[in-house]
């Protein structure tokens, strides 16, 4: 025999016994997306490499280190898209969507960075993200952070929480930065090797370091608040208090400037405390100057997205319920006969009960093992299409969750007995 092949370090199956969390976020996700007024957009999972450059950064860790980048057959520079926004907004561009209107928009799906994985890190993972075009204001920001809040709700999550900066306009941004040049370049022997780097290259991104041998260092950094611009600063101001009014708790945090180039004005962060290192759930910001950059005419945007393996970890970690996915009923039939009939029955109950699960006996076996069968699919109830039923037209009903005896229906009657035990 020859040796089995296993998945790429950092990619993972979603197993049958975990799809339940998976389908319940999806679900819960499209509801509370489909009530704002939002519509699915899907794209392809490949780009130009120089979709994700231009807008992503060139000196980000995503496009340094990260991006699953070939050459195709025709010697083209592809990429796995290591994120969607870009994506997006590409797609709008290209098919006129962003032409004088208002564009509330989301996609789901997954997205590929060669990082170091570890729990909540993968090489593949997942995000359901949130873009919204055309308005400026500080109120979309609001509505994006209202919806996530509200999403928090509908799932059951807890203990997150949600912190939020300026990043104010690029003008302030290049003066801002200037000003930290001039203070971590004091500082320069104390700054790790990475940051050494970024110092020329991209210094805000310092206030991101994770190295705890810096932090005393960031936190006495120059801070963007004392250098917004006004417009910034009144929008900033704006958003503050629709979350006040709506009741939202937030924490303003200086040093959140998020990972890529394309974000100003507002950035937020959903965090826990709850899985470790990798605590934030879902982030975004606005993007006003993305559009331009890829060519277009400007256009405001704002947006989000959020890590389905991070939400999935929380809904475990914090053992919400989800509705059950197990079958209802189980169709032990027995003979050829019995077979026929079932087959058939099934497809009738199918019918009658859209909402029914009901999982057939397929490739025969005597009595006990379907019914063993039928134990280990978890269903609620057994029928039973036997020689006597079949000579009767009637059928065994057993509801295992009530323990009560097996009785005995007319075939006729088999949807309505179904109904009052399981949906009533
Ligand atoms: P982090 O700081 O954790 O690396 P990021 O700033 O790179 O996150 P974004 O690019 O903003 O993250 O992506 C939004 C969300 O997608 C993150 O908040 C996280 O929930 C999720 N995410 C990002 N990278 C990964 C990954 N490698 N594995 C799993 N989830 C991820
Ligand atoms: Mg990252």
């Amino acid at each position: 025999m020859s040796k089995t092949i296993q998945t790429i370090r950092g990619m993972h199956d979603v197993l049958p016994e975990h799809i339940g969390v998976w389908q319940h976020i999806e679900t819960v996700v499209r509801q509370a997306l489909d009530a704002y007024g939002y519509q699915e957009i899907r794209m392809p999972l490949v780009e130009k490499t120089e979709l994700f450059k231009r807008s992503i950064g060139e000196v980000t860790d995503i496009v340094e280190k990260e991006m699953y980048t070939f050459e195709d057959r025709n010697g083209d520079s592809l990429t796995l898209r290591p994120e969607a926004t870009a994506s997006c907004v590409r797609a709008c561009m290209e098919n006129g969507l962003l032409r004088n209107q208002i564009q509330r928009l989301w996609y789901m799906g997954p997205m590929f960075r060669h990082e170091r994985p570890q729990k909540g890190r993968y090489r593949q993972f997942h995000q359901i993200g949130v873009e919204a075009f055309g308005l400026d204001g500080p109120d979309i920001d609001a509505e994006l952070i209202f919806m996530t809040a509200r999403l928090w709700r509908e799932l059951g999550l807890k203990d997150l929480r949600l912190e939020i900066n300026s990043l104010g306009s690029s003008d302030a941004r290049k003066q801002y930065r200037e000003k930290l040049v001039e203070y971590f370049s004091a500082h320069k022997d104390k700054l790790d090797e990475d940051s050494q780097r970024r110092l020329t290259s991209n210094p805000l991104r310092i206030l991101d370091s994770k190295n705890s041998n810096m932090q005393y260092l960031i936190k006495d950094a120059p801070q963007m608040q004392d250098h917004l611009d006004d417009d910034s600063r009144q929008h900033f101001e704006g958003l503050k208090a629709m979350l006040d009014n709506a009741g939202i708790v937030y924490e303003e945090n200086p040093r959140l400037v998020r990972g890529l180039d394309y974000y100003n004005k507002t950035v937020f962060e959903w965090v826990t405390d709850r899985l470790g290192a990798q605590g934030t759930v879902c982030a975004g910001g606005r993007f006003d100057g993305l559009v331009e950059q890829l060519g277009g005419k400007p256009v405001p945007a704002a947006g989000f997205a959020m890590g389905i393996e991070r939400l999935v970890a929380l809904m475990e970690e914090l053992s919400v319920d989800i509705p059950a996915n197990d079958p209802h009923a189980y169709l032990v039939m027995v003979g050829e006969d019995g077979s026929q009939r079932g087959m058939q029955l099934a497809e009738e109950l199918r019918s009658a009960l859209p909402q029914l699960r009901l999982v057939t006996n397929c490739g025969g076996g005597s009595f006990k093992s379907q019914f063993k069968r039928a134990d280990k699919s978890g269903a609620q109830v057994v029928l039973v299409l036997g020689e006597d039923e079949l000579a009767n037209n009637t059928i065994g009903v057993k509801d295992l969750r009530a323990g009560a005896e097996q009785e005995t229906v007319a075939q006729s009657e088999i949807k309505d007995k179904l109904n009052q035990i399981l949906f009533r």
